[in-house]
């Protein structure tokens, strides 16, 4: 039995002669302290000596929601990701089956002459209890806790609604004949009906609530329900004539491919094609392969190019047949597009790293799109899982293949397909007429001054006049929110901090707010210098703001839309945003990385990258990976349709190669130089990385535990006799973060399931590692987030 909590502990409960009934993940109500909670099942075990076992309550749900699996593909990556098993089954349940606690505290039938005066009337037993009731009567735990002894108090624990109701617009009659074997006594012809009719009709020609309810019993009617709405869905048009795009030679030679790889099971192939070089379309054509086989298909793509290609295509190949599953819809349309899984409403599932859970019976194929994005990997909370990684063990635990796509692979997956353990196919040219941009770098260290603004250069600036006299579009990207990174006081010089991580605070011109991007902590109205009062302040450096700001004044025929998460809070207004876009409602896009994934609009000719230097040179082995890529995806833009497009890069390091190779579009020259430095610096793919992050409040208290962790770790390692090179403990990049000191220890090895399974055994061994209480671990297999 799996149970939520902060452990990889599983526990046992005695469950009676049912046990032999109870099925991989089955959810299970038990009694756990004081309390009740929700676990998952995981298998019989022999009952621990010298402890009381406690039985069960009952079962939360006739049977488990898991194939046996996307049982299995929990456990491991439970086991492999260090997690507690609970958190994963519950991660791949959709958010309202997934809630621990579904409990609400009623009055009981206990004596009330314990309870406040103010309270006695109003104890009605059966009745909710109000939550500031609750919450006076909870300040008082001891008082508290003898209420809940007397049943004055008590929770009632109901199931959550597995099923969702869908409003039934009307009946259809199955089965005419054995009408009169339910009614008997009734006249069966009198029943009878031909189409679908409402409960009202259905009444004026006799068939009373009690029939109704008798017939749908036996079967003999069925109600037929409203469709769903998926609103998700409604923002991406489906994509008119994808079914007839005649494929060029080399989609045709690589879905050749990989159809033949169809039929041999387990297997992993990169398809790595330019950007806009139509992988879409090889997906498309591939999937349905896997449909007419009979099977289905699982698409994972990055957290929000759902706006993009992907979907459309998806939808205007398949139809209704795909589905999404998505983080922007509502619990209800979650649990219903995932009820629709599940029953086989739908053949084709797409979505983000959560989509890895959908529940496809007869999985056929995972493809995985834009398998490089660091969208992939959970950073928090845990389980700390890696989308795409996952996503090959499932498809290795159904022994089918997985396909991943993208123009500028990870150099782990490039590595595997050069080595042979992926297969590679190619993409190295766009279909048609439409041509790779003509790229431009822009040395800013010589035309930086000579604009009239810091950050538009000249060439940049002549570039877009053009493109708008036009007609046409353009995209600036600038991977910076807010105004300015920091605000500086014109007298005193004094810059602002965030209180709990030690950096500089953003400024947002909205209510002129200081904002930490780490921790969210917020500050509104900084109108004078918290040091010396003065009101004069600059600031330094460029966020989006500061340039829809100023290119309103450079570019007065612009019509700017800007796109960031501060502009695209709401749940679908980055669709508004896009769509209105692509619809030509503005000329000039301006945003940041949310510009570059997926985005396939034709009127596009121009993409200025305002400073391709950002990023760089973060302490992270993957920076130059991630620059490359970015660079890359927003160049991709530039061009789609039969206008020739443009790309100006401004950079202050012109010579750095990665610059150079993202302007040729050259991946295999990135690559070739990027592996020999992860060689040499013993990175991925040659090792694998955990990485275990310790945080206190206090900082000396920390320091001592993390070394004297890192001493036990050292220890445990040697004795188990696992190969692993352990760096640290050092401070992290972000060496405090929210109110909380930080240290990394950082292990590099390529025995990563046996230095798992010493955690694990060492964690039973000693809870929690014996760290002191004050200190949080934080064990990250596989780190993306390196901060
Ligand atoms: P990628 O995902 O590889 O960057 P897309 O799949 O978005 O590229 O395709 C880019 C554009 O090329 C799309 O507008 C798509 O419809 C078009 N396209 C793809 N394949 C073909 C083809 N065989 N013939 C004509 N146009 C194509
Ligand atoms: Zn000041
Ligand atoms: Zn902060």
């Amino acid at each position: 039995m799996a149970v939520a909590g902060p452990m990889r502990r599983t526990f046992t409960y005695r469950v009676g002669d049912g046990s032999s009934l109870l099925e991989p993940g089955q959810r299970l109500l038990v009694p756990f302290g004081r309390t009740r909670k929700v676990g998952y099942y995981l298998g019989s075990a022999e009952p621990p000596p010298r402890i009381e076992i406690k039985p069960i309550i009952r079962p939360l749900d006739p049977q488990s929601y898991f194939s046996l699996e996307l049982f299995r593909l929990c456990l491991w990556i439970a086991d492999y990701y260090f997690a507690n098993p609970a958190d994963c089954l519950a991660a791949a349940l959709p958010p309202s089956l997934k809630k621990n606690r579904i409990s609400t505290m009623v009055w009981g039938t206990g004596d009330i002459s314990h309870l406040p005066l103010q309270f006695q009337a109003k104890a009605k037993p059966g009745k909710r209890i109000p939550t500031d009731t609750l919450k006076s009567l909870l300040a008082d735990r001891a008082l508290w806790r003898q209420l809940q002894d007397r049943g004055v108090v008590v929770e009632e624990w109901h199931d959550n609604a597995a099923t969702l109701k869908r409003r039934s617009v009307g009946y259809r009659l199955l089965d005419g004949a054995s009408l009169s074997v339910v009614f008997g006594d009734e006249p069966a012809d009198q029943l009878r009906f031909d189409s679908v009719c409402t409960r009202k009709e259905l009444r004026q020609s006799g068939w009373s609530d009690h029939y109704i309810r008798r017939a749908l019993a036996a079967s003999i009617l069925e109600p037929v329900l409203e469709t769903p709405r998926r609103t998700v869905l409604d923002f991406v048009k489906p994509k008119a004539d994808v079914v007839n795009i005649a494929l060029t030679t080399e989609q045709r030679v690589a879905l050749d491919s990989l159809t033949q790889a169809l039929d041999s099971g387990f297997g992993v192939s990169l398809l790595h094609g330019i950007t806009g070089s139509g992988k879409t379309l090889v997906y498309c054509h591939l999937a349905n392969e896997v449909l007419q086989r009979g099977y289905t298909v699982l698409v994972l793509t990055p957290e929000i190019s759902l706006t993009g290609a992907t979907l459309a295509y998806f939808r205007g190949f398949f139809g209704d047949q795909v589905t999404v599953i998505h983080s922007a819809m509502t619990e209800k349309e979650r649990l219903q597009s995932w009820q629709g899984v599940r029953r086989g409403d739908y053949r084709i599932a797409i979505g983000p790293r959560s989509a890895l859970f959908a529940p496809l019976p007869n999985l056929g194929l995972v493809i995985v799109d834009e398998e490089h994005d660091s969208s992939y990997k959970q950073d928090d909370p845990s389980p700390r899982f890696h989308g795409r990684d996952s996503a090959i063990m499932r498809a290795k635990l159904n022994n089918i293949p997985v396909l991943l796509g993208s123009a500028s692979p990870s150099v782990e997956s490039y590595y595997h397909a050069r080595t042979g353990r992926y297969k590679l196919l190619t993409l190295t040219q766009r279909p048609g007429v439409s041509k790779l941009p003509q790229v431009r770098v822009v040395d800013m260290r010589t035309e930086g001054a000579k604009g009239d603004l810091p950050f538009v250069s000249l060439p940049l600036k002549n570039e877009t006049d053009k493109r708008l006299v036009q007609g046409e579009q353009i995209i600036f990207y600038l991977n910076r929110r807010g105004y300015a990174p920091q605000i500086k006081c014109n007298d005193c010089g004094h810059v602002p901090l965030c209180p709990h991580c030690k950096v500089h605070l953003t400024f947002h011109k909205t209510h002129r707010r200081l904002l930490c991007h780490y921790c969210e902590y917020m500050r509104s109205q900084y109108d004078s210098c918290e040091k010396c009062s003065s009101s004069r302040f600059l600031y330094p450096g460029t966020g989006t703001q500061k340039v829809e700001e100023a290119i309103g004044r450079l570019f007065p025929k612009a019509l700017t839309v800007r796109l960031d998460s501060d502009s695209a809070s709401g749940r679908h207004s980055i669709y508004h945003i896009l769509a209105d876009f692509a619809h030509r409602k503005q000329n000039l896009l301006l945003g940041t990385q949310m510009v570059t994934k997926g985005l396939d609009l034709p009127g596009v000719t121009l993409v200025g990258v305002l400073s391709a230097d950002q990023g760089m040179d973060l302490p992270d082995f993957r920076a130059s990976e991630k620059t490359f890529a970015r660079l890359l995806q927003v160049a991709g833009r530039s061009g789609r349709a039969d206008q020739p497009g443009e790309v100006l890069i401004q950079t202050y390091s012109p010579d750095n190669p990665i610059i150079d190779d993202a302007a040729r579009q050259d991946y295999v020259s990135f690559y070739e130089r990027e592996i020999e430095t992860r060689k040499d610096a013993s990175y991925p793919p040659f090792v694998r990385l955990v990485n275990i992050i310790l945080s206190a409040a206090n900082e000396s208290k920390l320091e001592s535990a993390a070394r004297d962790f890192a001493e036990r770790l050292r220890a445990n390692v040697t004795t188990a006799k696992i190969q692993a090179s352990l760096l640290g403990p050092a401070p992290c990049p972000m060496y405090h973060l929210r109110k909380r000191y930080r240290r990394h220890l950082m292990l590099k090895t390529n025995q990563t399931v046996k230095l798992v399974q010493l955690l694990s055994a060492w964690e039973a061994r000693e809870p929690r590692f014996k760290l002191p209480a004050t200190i949080k671990i934080v064990i990250d297999v596989d780190p993306d987030d390196m901060m």
